[in-house]
């Protein structure tokens, strides 16, 4: 039905429907299933999402390491002292994002949106853009449905993984696949849609893959946080009317170039980037010693 970003806007157009529509058609026509069903497997994914993104705002959640952990209580804490500089959408962003990841690190269930490691972008996307635009569960459902294009196209075109291509891959597209999404929500056009999937990656193109002690968890929380920023800032970006110059299955093979020239050092290999710093080195050799508090 389609594998570029050029045949998904042609579809939306030649049909006048929704990128989202043109998703729920496409999965119950290759699975064999009703459009009813593919859309009640989605709501169950909404409700993963809920739990993940909100079950740490209120008590500490803390990495199976110990690593890491009670951050989003933080940053709940401080968007309820009114005290923010960047406001309560970017602060509840974050917080929620960071919530799906400390739930992620200490072993609890999330759902990959592309990966485990950037997990916590997509939900606080819909969730906060629920929020503001006074949106539906079935807005939401709907946007999972759109944002699913962006990571199926990431995946059959490039990659949407960190040991393949950084973090641009993997909170890259995270974010991309949110931006879109929530353009779909506020009533963007799927070309609207496509230009903040682009801007989005563009942003963090030639992001490295770094994980402290070889661990899910740092920086992996402070980019789920500072994705669905990203997330937000690019499709503001697109439904103000800026166009993306270079349209996004252009953007895509340009990631997974940069993805493959990016030496093994920065790509999940804990060898490179902020990974080898003495204090990251210290962190490592305490966690293999057994001795992290
Ligand atoms: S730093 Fe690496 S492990 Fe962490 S979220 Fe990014 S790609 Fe995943």
């Amino acid at each position: 039905m389609y594998n570029k970003a050029f045949d998904v806007i042609k579809l939306c157009e030649q049909e006048n429907k929704k990128i989202s529509e043109i998703a729920i058609l496409k999965e119950a026509k290759m699975r064999n299933l009703t459009e009813k069903d593919v859309i009640d497997e989605m709501k169950s994914v909404l409700e993963i999402m809920k739990k993940s993104a909100t079950s740490g705002l209120e008590s500490p959640i803390i990495s199976h390491s110990k690593i890491t952990g009670g951050n989003a209580v933080k940053i709940n804490n401080y968007l309820n002292s009114n005290k923010s500089l960047s406001g309560d959408l970017i602060n509840k962003a974050m917080a929620m994002a960071v919530s799906t990841s400390e739930v992620n690190a200490s072993m609890g269930v999330i759902c990959a949106a592309p990966t485990a490691g950037a997990s916590g972008i997509l939900p606080s996307s819909i969730l906060n853009a629920k929020e503001k635009l006074g949106s539906s569960d079935e807005d939401l459902v709907n946007a999972l449905f759109t944002a699913a294009v962006i990571g199926e196209l990431a995946t059959k075109n490039a990659t949407v993984s960190g040991a393949e291509g950084g973090c641009q891959a993997e909170c890259g597209v995270a974010a991309s696949m949110s931006a879109a999404a929530i353009v779909e929500m506020a009533g963007g056009s799927p070309i609207d849609s496509f230009n903040a999937a682009s801007f989005a990656l563009i942003n963090v193109m030639g992001l490295i893959c770094d994980p402290v002690a070889g661990l899910v968890e740092y920086p992996c929380f402070l980019r789920n946080a500072s994705g669905v920023v990203n997330a937000f800032v690019s499709a503001d970006l697109a439904l103000a009317g800026v166009q993306s110059l270079i349209p996004f299955d252009e953007v895509l093979e340009a990631m997974y170039k940069v993805g493959k020239s990016l030496p093994e050092t920065l790509r999940e290999t804990a060898l490179g980037g902020i990974a080898t710093t003495p204090a990251a080195k210290e962190i490592a050799r305490r966690f293999y010693n057994g001795t992290t508090e």
